[in-house]
């Protein structure tokens, strides 16, 4: 069919917009949060402190969950570290944090989680990599050690395959296995198969021990997008098991974001990944809560869940030469992110909103008219006034210097009105104490 022969009035293909229906995996409990099972995408970050700083460390895990990390994972690497975890979980639970707690274990998780059973206790869930459990016939044993005490606490267990530490006996075993086929895949490619095999094996021993499968989350972690995209898919359709997502090593600022984004977003859409963490790594001295917002957003962005209103903004163009609704798009973020905290409380449902910021004529109208509220900025050469638009309508008009407080002010209101509990659920209109709508 040519682009002009007679079609339907919506084209099946256009009307169901969003992501594929999420695929069915086995619900596993971590603390009070769920994972799996159909509950919502779930949000997890990790600590870069000394764990063994039990002060610090709770200090960091506070900030991540209070920016909006559900889960959140903590190095456990040597006796010291150990040593802290309760005291950490004590101090969150005196600042009213339940934020269920990742152990994260390394080579020497079967000595730690036995020899610190307050530890072990703790936790709210157990990271292992079956790459970093130990060598040879030790490696059976340690894990073997780690699972008992997962199931002794009855704690969720994330097995955890990474490609920077692949099983190497596996590896080598599946290398030679395909060098002797008349056609042998690429090297990359069993890697790829070595890695997921390495999640799946280690699943299968962690029930053989005694694991029941709702305390079973596996992940295989890659630094290449479109590995991690072959990767996940194969292991979503080999097993039923939670799925944790995460770009290992995605890097610094916009690379790592772009890259996380990239990668977990084609996953999400095709209904795969329970859980994410977008692993950052933050400048120096940066904001570690960078990572919780990113993971947010892009869920969000997705249609996958909200949890703070969305600022859109044009990106502006040679009509607009003024900063001005840059300035304004970046004030009215800030200030509904920084007012979140106490909007939660007080407005049900304010994190759908949705508010738009144009720089002029153009696009500003149509598209303010599709937020909540909108305001378009006037462009060079433009009357120097600003209409803005509430559901749809056009409701007042600012001007002047003192047009970004004025705008806050009604974005302020139509919260008030339309979440508040005692609110009239209508939007503000010309009693805002600005121009009304001509
Ligand atoms: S709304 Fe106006 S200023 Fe913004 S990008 Fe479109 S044309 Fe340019």
């Amino acid at each position: 069919m040519d682009a002009l022969s007679p079609a339907p009035v919506v084209a099946p293909e256009l009307e169901a917009a969003g992501p594929a229906s999420r695929r069915r995996t086995v619900a596993v409990k971590v603390g009070g949060v769920t994972v799996g099972g159909g509950a919502p995408v779930v949000v997890q970050s990790m600590t870069n402190t000394d764990t063994a700083d039990a002060e610090g460390t709770a200090r960091q895990v506070a900030a991540l969950a209070r920016a909006g990390s559900e889960i959140v994972r903590i190095t456990v690497d040597r006796e010291e570290a150990a040593m802290a975890v309760p005291e950490i979980k004590e101090r969150l639970l005196k600042m009213g944090l339940d934020t269920p707690i990742v152990g994260d274990f390394h080579y020497n998780g079967h000595l730690l989680l036995t020899k610190y059973p307050a530890c072990a206790e703790a936790l709210d869930k157990y990271r292992i990599n079956p790459g970093n459990v130990g060598f040879g016939e030790k490696r059976d044993r340690h894990f073997t050690t780690i699972v008992e005490q997962a199931i002794r606490y009855r704690k969720a267990v994330r097995i955890g395959a990474n490609w920077g530490s692949l099983d190497g006996d596996l590896l080598t075993a599946l290398m030679d296995e395909n060098a002797k086929l008349p056609r042998p895949a690429e090297a990359r490619a069993v890697t790829r198969e070595a890695l997921v095999r390495s999640a799946l094996l280690s699943a299968a021993l962690a029930e053989e021990i005694g694991l029941p499968r709702d305390q079973i989350i596996l992940s295989a972690k890659v630094s290449a997008v479109q590995d991690l995209i072959t990767v996940y898919a194969e292991l979503a359709r080999r097993a039923d098991y939670a799925l944790h997502l995460g770009l290992t090593e995605a890097g610094m600022g916009s690379k790592g974001i772009v890259a996380s984004s990239t990668a977990m977003g084609v996953l999400l859409q095709q209904g795969i990944g329970d859980t994410i963490r977008v692993s950052l790594t933050p400048e120096p001295g940066g904001d570690r809560t960078r990572e919780v917002t990113v993971a947010q957003e892009m869920l969000q962005t997705m249609g996958l869940r909200t949890f703070v209103p969305l600022v859109a903004a044009c990106p502006g163009c040679g009509r607009t030469t003024s900063t001005t609704f840059q300035e304004l798009a970046f004030e009215v973020q800030d200030f509904i992110r920084t007012s979140m905290p106490e909007w939660k409380k007080r407005y049900p449902g304010v994190e759908t909103l949705n508010v738009a910021v144009m720089g002029c004529i153009v696009n500003g109208p149509g598209e303010s008219k599709h937020a909540d509220i909108g305001i378009s900025l006037p462009g060079t050469g433009e009357f120097p006034t600003a209409p803005v638009y509430l559901d749809g309508k056009k409701a007042m008009t600012l001007r002047g210097p003192s047009l970004r407080e004025d705008f806050k002010k009604i974005v302020e209101d139509y919260v008030e009105r339309r979440f508040g509990v005692t609110g009239t659920g209508r939007a503000p209109g010309v009693d805002a104490g600005i121009d009304a709508a001509e």
